[in-house]
């Protein structure tokens, strides 16, 4: 059945008359119609449709026919016939003439829907396929954007550890210095002792160069005295000798005198 235009028609709608506009189902031998309560159920009468079944009441919906009621056929489930009997006369010229604009106007209204919704679903898949082209930009540049970070995270990395690195040296170098001065301190301390050592040893020599020398001026000391007292054993000597001599020469005398 279809629907008129009243300008507020929902995608539900637009894609019921699409689905109307392409019904490729075999149409039915019989005129299109609609319900009337009015003008519904089989009818009262002798007459029988090619299955022998009694004639059911329509009301004709499409084309110059659109309101003019018929009997048809009674079938509801099997192929329907082609049995057609007009209960109303048929219409005006100028009634058929304007109904038959009016459905012209309602099939240009329709096909120029369906050409909307198709240009509508074209654009609408083309943004379908725009967004997952994006989305899939998207996840590539999320991706590049871990790598990145990953990559400055790593050279971060490597830029601490090349600093640690050189702080590593330059206390290593500190050190390696600090050895040098201690080993330098050390050598002089050696050098210092070995000094200390010798002039012990110099000392030494020294205290008993002393000592001997001491020892010899005792010697001398006690030798002078020697000395002496052999000058004053010499004078007593020669004071003895002279005392002699005087004796011997008063002898001599008292000898040449008798
Ligand atoms: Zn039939």
């Amino acid at each position: 059945m279809p629907s008129w235009s009243d300008g507020e028609s929902t995608d539900d709608s637009l894609l019921s008359e699409f689905d109307h506009g392409h019904n490729i189902s075999p149409r039915p031998p019989m005129p299109e119609s609609i319900l009337l309560h009015e003008f519904t159920g089989y009818e009262d009468c002798d007459m029988r449709c090619k299955h022998d079944m009694p004639m059911y009441r329509y009301v004709c919906f499409e084309g110059a026919n659109t309101g003019r009621r018929f009997l048809g056929c009674g079938c509801k489930e099997e192929v329907m016939c082609d049995t057609v009997h007009w209960v109303d006369h048929e219409w005006p010229c100028t009634l058929k003439k304007s109904l038959v604009k009016i459905w012209t106007m309602y099939e240009e209204e329709r096909d120029s829907r369906i050409h909307g919704n198709v240009e509508y679903a074209t654009k609408n898949y083309q943004l379908v396929l725009q967004k997952k082209e994006l989305e899939k930009k998207n996840l590539e540049l999320h991706k590049q954007l871990g790598d990145t970070l990953e990559y400055v995270a790593e050279a971060t990395s490597h830029e601490l550890e090349v600093a640690k690195r050189q702080e590593a040296e330059l206390q290593v170098a500190s050190l390696k210095e600090e050895k040098k001065k201690l080993e330098f301190e050390m050598a002089r301390r050696l050098k210092a002792e070995e000094d200390v050592a010798t002039l012990m040893e110099e000392k030494k020599k020294v205290e008993v160069e002393v000592a001997k020398r001491l020892q010899a001026e005792g010697i001398i000391a006690s030798l002078k005295e020697e000395k002496r007292q052999l000058e004053y054993y010499v004078a007593d000597l020669l004071k003895a000798h002279h005392a002699h001599k005087e004796k011997m020469k008063k002898i001599a005398e008292i000898c040449s005198l008798e």
